[in-house]
């Protein structure tokens, strides 16, 4: 079974269309973005794109590169105190003389709605969440649509990322999945996979995870988004996932694809952050 982002994006979507239309405020998200990298260009021009087909309002604010972290600092600060916002995003990565760290402290946790925030993250890892991180949650609300329960399976997760690979843990154990977090130390990381009934691929390798590493019948999450070289695409590069799609889905019972999975579930996901978090506020 292929697990298709478009038709899950889209379901979540026409929900939060609905409640919007009866929601007493125009919500508005605000995304900063810092400098000219191409990737982070494309991901807010998506985020953007899928805010406009939900009725929600957003504003891209563009920085120079150049930028301090007090300055961005700044911004934010005037974001938080704007009643208008109910969202902020601050898309990553940030150019290496920025502070990530003191920029996703500096929004007001009430407006994070990438769950970045160490308060966020706490209560996420407590189990207490208001909001939840949008690729974890992406693939949580993907499991559900297609009733692919985790509790009492043994979920691997590779990558450890405070972005992907940790919250996704912590959201896997909360569905009562016995979880494995596997990283670039974990020696026999093929036996770890193995042993999954459910994998989440999380590393940012090009088709690194192949059909001998699955247990026949694993269902099989693929997070990566990978761009590789291909003077056949008139763009010169293709998209991959982590992994390899062709032979991994000839074993797994349930894959997901890239482009068309995931990543489609993350935006779609923020933009229920951004209702969630504006309905705690009214
Ligand atoms: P990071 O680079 O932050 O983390 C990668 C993780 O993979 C690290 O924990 C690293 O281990 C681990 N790793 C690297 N090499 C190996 C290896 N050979 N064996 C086992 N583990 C390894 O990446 P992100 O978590 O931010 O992103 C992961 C992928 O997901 C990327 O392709 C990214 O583009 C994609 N992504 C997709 C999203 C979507 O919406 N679909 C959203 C966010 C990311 P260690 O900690 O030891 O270094």
């Amino acid at each position: 079974m292929i697990l298709d982002g478009k038709v899950v994006a889209a379901a979540r979507k026409q929900e939060l269309r609905k409640l919007l239309e009866e929601f007493p405020k125009q919500l508005h998200l605000a995304v900063i973005l810092v400098g000219n990298h191409p990737a982070s260009r494309s991901y807010v021009s998506s985020k953007e794109k899928a805010c406009h087909e939900v009725g929600i309002d957003s504003q891209v604010i563009s920085l120079d590169e150049n930028i301090t972290t007090e300055e961005l600092k700044e911004v934010i600060r005037s974001l938080n105190a704007d009643e208008k916002v109910d969202g902020i995003l601050v898309q990553l990565p940030l150019p290496n003389h920025i502070n990530e760290q003191e920029i996703l402290q500096a929004i007001d946790p009430s407006k994070d709605v990438d769950c970045f925030h160490p308060y966020n993250v706490g209560r996420l890892f407590l189990g207490q969440p208001i909001i939840q991180p949008c690729t974890p949650k992406g693939v949580m609300e993907m499991l559900s649509y297609y009733n692919i329960s985790p509790a009492g399976k043994h979920a691997v997760v590779i990558g450890r990322s405070n972005i992907v690979g940790k919250p996704m843990a912590a959201l896997l154990l909360q569905a009562n999945a016995t979880v494995t977090i596997c990283h670039s130390r974990t020696p026999n990381l093929s036996e770890e996979v193995k042993r999954a009934d459910i994998v989440i691929a999380a590393v940012g390798r090009p088709k690194m995870i192949g059909r001998e590493m699955i247990k026949d019948g694993a269902v099989v999450i693929d997070v990566g988004i990978n761009r590789i070289e291909d003077p056949s695409n008139p763009k010169g590069y293709t998209i991959v996932g982590d992994v390899d799609f062709e032979s991994v889905s000839q074993i797994a019972s349930a894959i997901t694809p890239v482009p068309g999975g995931v990543g489609l579930m993350t935006v779609a996901e923020l933009l229920w952050n951004t209702y969630t978090l504006a309905r705690c506020r009214v």
